[in-house]
């Protein structure tokens, strides 16, 4: 246990409750982020996306056929394109539909009868120059840049802004395709690799070729992908816990042999992560790291990387305790969300603490597995250096708005805390696991993650939920000594906070049960020296 000494008086400045004033959000927001009655009478089934990669006029073009069970009866379906791009046809069963845009959002008027329970479909022509990213991945788009000998290098990411900058979709993450063909055809010179599997290549004797990925299990939309290079590709065998797991890396050329050494992180992370968050999801479609020409990203069995063969992040270590050098940030981080992004993905943005808290988390669960709990501890901890408490972590539902940047540091130090409370390892890897069986394959909300944390762990932690998730405040254990014992309470807490807490009072542990009242443990002699379990993210202060 590493604590914190309270008698140095450790008073960080309260954190401001006052929340930041709510954003104005528009009528495009709420289209793109709620599930509109347009989206809601159909779920998807397959997508058949077509993409031509056109280097010189810089444009996306094809088509996407959406396989679709109807719900209930329907005239109208909404796809979302956004600007500058182009739906340019829409037909089912060989007639031509009539469609009415609005913004990002166009609106199919529907000439079939769409009887619930069939399965129908519809094909969508597009095309366009889509937006160029400025700040991938960050800022959504396409990428189009050249490697070092001269070659195009081309590369999509869309989290956030959406998939839609790119191709006609439901561009919401509630509904995810059961399964997906992707075909990119591009110079042939290069080649693409999407998601899943690459099923064929043909030759299309005109100076391009198209590859055909196949994706067998459920996906989200920003977790499709297109990376177009000059690729080389190698691959390994990892022998998991649900049997060989094929590893294909893909990197440029010139890195060959920097890759092969360096990205023996990969079955080091494959082992760490199956431990504790039980099998890699999907087998079916094997697991692949991409080189691209931006830090990284967590796309689907396709996890693309760039962080030039370099542990840490960007040649630093977010924790700043030095344990964060040992091990690529971008291999670790961006493959712990094949467990908690793409297995278990968000249904609103606005819970995205489910994807990045438990992903920032993970980084220390890979410690942990290789160096040992106190690591992963220091680790942690040090992350909270980045945490600002400037806004809650849970975002605005509805309108495709995510929370502070706090769901990373702030969101893992919160599970890190909820370690604490469970106080049996095995139980909470337990929790972990069970999270990833319980959920396989879905998409949640904040709320489902929280109850299952809660019946596991067999308590009430709505109040600890809300402290950490819906408010800005770090609760403070506020405690005085004097000749009969120690008072101690929490304060700077939401409605019926009162989690225990590990401190140890001259020398020796206790588990305190605070709560708003202040309550007084009777000692022997006056209390000379208390420290809160650093492991705990709470601050305390000394009241005279
Ligand atoms: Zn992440």
């Amino acid at each position: 246990m590493k604590s914190l000494t309270l008698s140095l008086c450790f008073v960080i400045g309260f954190a401001t409750t006052a929340l930041a004033q709510s954003p104005k959000f528009t009528r495009q927001d709420t289209l793109r982020g709620s599930i509109t009655p347009e989206r809601a009478w159909w779920d998807l089934v397959h997508y058949d996306l077509g993409v031509k990669v056109d280097p010189e006029a810089k444009t996306f073009s094809g088509q996407n056929t959406v396989t679709y069970k109807v719900l209930t009866e329907a005239k109208t379906m909404q796809i979302d394109l956004q600007h500058p791009m182009k739906i340019t046809e829409v037909m089912q069963d060989g007639k031509a539909l009539k469609f009415l845009q609005n913004g990002n959002a166009w609106f199919i008027s529907l000439k079939k009868k769409q009887v619930p329970g069939a399965v129908n479909n519809l094909t969508i022509s597009y095309g366009g120059r889509p937006q160029v990213s400025k700040r991938p991945p960050w800022e959504g788009g396409v990428t189009w840049t050249k490697d070092n000998n001269g070659n195009d290098f081309i590369v999509t990411t869309c989290q956030g802004d959406g998939a839609s900058l790119w191709w006609p979709c439901k561009d919401h993450m509630y509904d995810e395709t059961d399964s997906m063909t992707i075909s990119v055809t591009v110079p042939d010179h290069l080649m693409d690799v999407s998601n899943g599997r690459l099923r064929k290549t043909t030759d299309n004797n005109d100076g391009t070729k198209t590859f055909e990925w196949f994706v067998s299990n459920p996906i989200n939309n920003y977790g499709v992908n297109v990376n177009v290079g000059d690729y080389v590709h190698f691959g390994e065998v990892y022998d998991g816990e649900k049997g060989p797991l094929d590893c294909d890396y893909y990197v440029l050329k010139d890195n060959l042999k920097k890759a092969k050494t360096h990205f023996e992180d990969v079955p080091k992370m494959l082992a760490a992560f199956e431990h504790w968050f039980g099998p890699y999801p999907f087998y079916e479609d094997s697991y692949k790291l991409v080189e691209v020409p931006y830090y990284g990203m967590e796309h689907q069995s396709s996890v693309t990387y760039g962080n030039f063969y370099k542990n840490g992040y960007h040649s630093t270590d977010v924790s700043g305790t030095g344990w964060g050098f040992n091990f690529d940030f971008i291999i670790v981080h961006e493959s712990g969300h094949e467990w908690f992004a793409n297995n278990i993905t968000y249904k609103d943005i606005a819970d995205m603490w489910v994807h990045e808290g438990f992903t920032a988390y993970s980084e220390s669960l890979f410690l942990d597995y290789f160096y040992g709990k106190e690591a992963s501890e220091e680790y942690v901890i040090g992350t909270r250096q980045n945490i600002r408490n400037d806004r809650p972590i849970i975002g605005y539902y509805e309108v495709n708005k995510s929370g502070s940047g706090d769901m990373y540091s702030k969101g893992a130090n919160m599970l890190h805390t909820l370690r604490q409370l469970v106080n049996d390892d095995e139980k909470w890897r337990m929790m972990l696991r069970g999270l990833n069986k319980e959920f396989y394959h879905q998409t949640v909300t904040s709320d489902q993650v929280e109850h299952y944390l809660a019946m596991q762990f067999g308590g009430n932690l709505r109040p600890f939920f809300n402290q950490y998730l819906r408010d800005v405040r770090i609760p403070v254990l506020e405690y005085k000594a004097d000749g009969s014992g120690l008072s101690y309470r929490w304060t700077n807490t939401v409605e019926n906070f009162a989690m225990p807490v590990e401190v140890t009072i001259d020398g020796k542990a206790q588990r305190l049960k605070p709560t708003g009242e202040w309550k007084t443990l009777k000692l022997d002699n006056p209390a000379k020296k208390v420290e809160v379990d650093k492991d705990y993210y709470v601050e305390s202060k000394l009241v005279k």
